[in-house]
């Protein structure tokens, strides 16, 4: 069925009218249960410990983090969600992983991007989730980058993307949990080699 739709080109204030039937249109959707698979895919890579909850469309806001949990707000999961679940992963991991140098190096260089004319777009740490996005979005379409260099915020992305930054703050966690024990272990053991020196050697010689 033709419908007249009235437009405007981007850029002006110029009206454009057009007709436009929208069963001639190659309109592909989706099963809802494909993007699913996708979507839970990549938020296991990614993350695997963070539960990402879908909850009812809100108008303002594609999604929110929380450091427990990531929330999309969408009423389906279609492609574009893909690109909502990227964002909310990288503002999960600058809650709870991302290392404070990491985090300056991607703010860095993000501060170069595109003014958008809006205080909230310009933040720092928008430019950054945005980055992610689109670097995750180009992988997950199957493109191959070079090997990132280090020091750079696309090594910082790599790591987050293929799910080694998450082994590593694992990692950390548990190196930081046996501290107060290796605390006290490090010292016996130094004692105890000391204490070998002393009476192992001579036993040794004789
Ligand atoms: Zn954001």
């Amino acid at each position: 069925m033709k419908e007249i739709i009235q437009g405007r080109r981007l850029g002006t204030g110029e009206r454009v009218e057009f007709e436009y039937d929208e069963s001639e249109t190659n309109i592909v959707r989706k099963s809802g249960a494909s993007c699913e698979s996708n979507l839970t895919t990549h938020a296991e890579r990614i993350y695997p410990d963070v539960p990402v909850i879908i909850a009812p469309a809100r108008a303002r806001v594609g999604g929110v983090v929380d450091g427990q949990k990531i929330v999309l707000f969408t009423d389906s999961l279609g492609r574009q969600q893909q690109t909502n679940l990227f964002h909310e992963l990288w503002h999960h991991a600058e809650k709870c992983a991302i290392s404070a140098g990491d985090l300056e190096t991607v703010y860095k260089e993000v501060a170069g991007g595109d003014d958008w004319d809006c205080d909230y777009l310009n933040e720092p740490r928008e430019r950054a989730a945005r980055a992610f996005e689109h670097y995750a979005s180009a992988r997950a379409s199957g493109l191959q980058f070079t090997p990132a260099r280090k020091g750079t915020a696309q090594a910082i992305f790599e790591r987050l993307y293929e799910g080694t930054e998450h082994a590593a703050h694992l990692k950390r966690r548990r190196q930081e949990r046996w501290e107060p024990v290796m605390s006290w272990v490090r010292p016996l053991a130094a004692l105890a080699a000391m204490v070998g020196v002393f009476i192992g050697i001579p036993h040794f010689l004789f």
